[in-house]
């Protein structure tokens, strides 16, 4: 992202003719067409994704572009202008989970999943630009997947609603790159509008869209890129995954949003054997509570209310699902110092980003105060930037 705290939010330093040009000077022709997918940032309802629960993400204004033609060959060139080396060449008929394709195997895998449920999806020559950071907790992944699968949607005729475009890519990003992530980030992608935050329930695919405009209430959510990653992520992830089923298969739920907010003292005494999983199954049941009450609170127009709920869900992550790190940590704890009304990091945890509720007139003060402590402890400067609620995918030329 290219803009600072106090800085211009809505520029991507991008459009979809500088896409179109770059396609045509890799390719030699003009795309079809050019579609586009934004990353997002989660306010609230962390890790609750595989657990049937409740998440509120919204979309960022920084988006990856995929400029595409068709093939009649059926053969997939991929090329990204984000990353280093040429085009990546494989015939559609040879696409295998697993296969190790690098960054290709995301878009590859999209054209997987598309021709493994049964979809008449061929060729494709496909184009990246994107300015969504990656790996940075902002969901680059997923907006890379949906801006391909809404690409092949329009050069196919599929005719896909946005659940199907989420329940694909999810599946894309599951089986062919091997990323057991929940369905958050594609919906994001796919579903997110201007101006909202986006309820999802991840037990039934319902979504809502909740107004959520700080600009005129003289806020902005900032967000903190750490731009770290330690390599306890993966591991990590996948071992608090295991946890939360192996409590919903000891009390004979389906999965831990079967507990009800006030049921939480009972379950968590039905446990008393699994004293590992216990606070990882407070973490989800306060989770999801807390997305709750952000979202009534947002209806009620008293977004500053938010700030409460943010810090309370940092402190849960921290100590009950215990996913921080000292990066994430310093991040929320300068910016409450500073004056943020609420923190917390965002994502998968140990690195990517925190995001901060801030006054608009403090936002530089907190933002300083976050370089400072940074540079103070010797770590990475963060990259802060402001984020304002953009449009989920859609075709741009
Ligand atoms: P996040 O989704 O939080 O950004 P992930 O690890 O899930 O992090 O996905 C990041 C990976 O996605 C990158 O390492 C790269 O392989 C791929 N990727 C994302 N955006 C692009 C892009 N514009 N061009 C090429 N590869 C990309
Ligand atoms: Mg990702």
């Amino acid at each position: 992202p290219a803009h600072e705290a106090d800085g211009p939010t809505v520029t991507p330093p991008h459009g979809a003719a500088r896409t179109a040009a770059a396609f045509h000077a890799v390719y030699g022709a003009a795309p079809t067409g050019v579609w586009a997918a934004p990353g997002r940032a989660n306010l609230i309802g962390e890790h609750t994704d595989y657990n049937d629960g409740f998440v509120l993400p919204f979309a960022l204004t920084d988006t990856t572009l995929a400029a595409a033609a068709p093939r009649t060959d059926g053969a997939l060139r991929l090329h990204s202008g984000d990353v280093p080396g040429g085009v990546v060449e494989v015939p559609a008929d040879a696409l295998t989970p697993g296969r190790d394709l690098g960054w290709a195997a995301y878009p590859a895998g999209v054209v997987w999943a598309m021709r493994d449920a049964g979809l008449p999806v061929g060729g494709i020559d496909l184009h990246l630009d994107s300015t969504v950071p990656t790996g940075a907790g902002l969901s680059s992944s997923a907006a890379l997947e949906v801006a391909t699968a809404l690409a092949l949607d329009g050069l196919y005729g599929l005719g896909l609603d946005r659940q199907e475009l989420a329940r694909l890519t999810q599946r894309a990003e599951n089986a062919f790159v091997g990323v057991p992530c929940g369905i958050m980030d594609q919906t994001a992608a796919t579903s997110c509008t201007t101006g909202h935050a986006l309820l999802l329930d991840t037990r039934d695919l319902t979504t809502r869209q909740v107004p959520f405009d700080l600009t005129g209430h003289g806020l902005r959510l900032l967000v903190i890129d750490t731009r770290v990653r330690h390599a306890l992520a993966d591991g990590a992830y996948a071992e608090r995954r295991a946890g939360c089923e192996r409590a919903a298969r000891h009390l004979g739920i389906p999965a831990l949003r079967d507990i009800e907010y006030l049921q939480l003292t009972d379950a968590l005494r039905q446990l008393t054997e699994l004293p590992d999983v216990r606070p990882l199954v407070r973490h989800i049941v306060t989770e999801n509570h807390r997305v709750q009450q952000v979202i009534a609170r947002l209806d009620a127009g008293e977004p500053r209310a938010v700030g409460p709920l943010l810090t309370a869900g940092h402190a849960s992550l921290r100590d009950d699902f215990a996913i921080s790190c000292a990066e994430l940590d310093l991040a929320v704890d300068t910016a409450l110092a500073a004056g943020a009304l609420g923190a917390r990091m965002t994502g998968g945890g140990f690195g990517g980003s925190a995001i901060a509720l801030v006054e608009d007139a403090a936002a530089p003060e907190i933002t300083a105060a976050v370089l400072a402590a940074f540079a103070a402890a010797g770590h990475t400067a963060p990259r802060v930037f402001t984020a304002r609620p953009g449009p989920g995918a859609h075709r741009a030329a």
